[in-house]
């Protein structure tokens, strides 16, 4: 059994986030320390997608990451953002902090109501 992160207690609604989208398989929320003027997270909703980090990658989660990029994208096309960063931290040398897999969404753009 894995350590429950900040992320699974996100997901089991003992802590809230502030979310922006969510559908069947991830859900997207701003990240509560902003290093843009957006930044979101994505994260992936079905526990056999739980994986730790991109570091810990096997064939069963290898779809993950690419379905995070996928809901970026079209995330991004529902709010008209035309520029933004994708990131993965990996590893504690690599910056990550919270070892539950997600993809950080920066941009310029201010988010717009939908
Ligand atoms: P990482 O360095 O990739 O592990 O990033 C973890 C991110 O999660 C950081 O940018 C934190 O600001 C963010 N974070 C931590 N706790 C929360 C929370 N409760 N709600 C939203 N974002 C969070």
């Amino acid at each position: 059994m894995e350590e429950q992160t900040v992320f699974h207690k996100i997901l089991a609604g003992e802590i809230p986030a502030d979310t922006v989208y969510e559908d069947e398989e991830v859900l997207i929320f701003k990240d509560i320390h902003p290093k843009a003027p957006t930044h979101l997270l994505l994260i992936p909703k079905k526990p056999e997608d739980f994986v730790p980090s991109i570091a810990d990658l096997s064939e069963s989660t290898q779809h993950v990451p690419a379905m995070l990029i996928l809901k970026a994208k079209h995330f991004a096309d529902m709010h008209d953002i035309n520029g933004y960063k994708l990131t993965f931290h990996v590893g504690k040398g690599g910056g990550q902090e919270v070892f539950f897999l997600h993809l950080h969404f920066f941009s310029q753009q201010i988010l717009s109501a939908h």
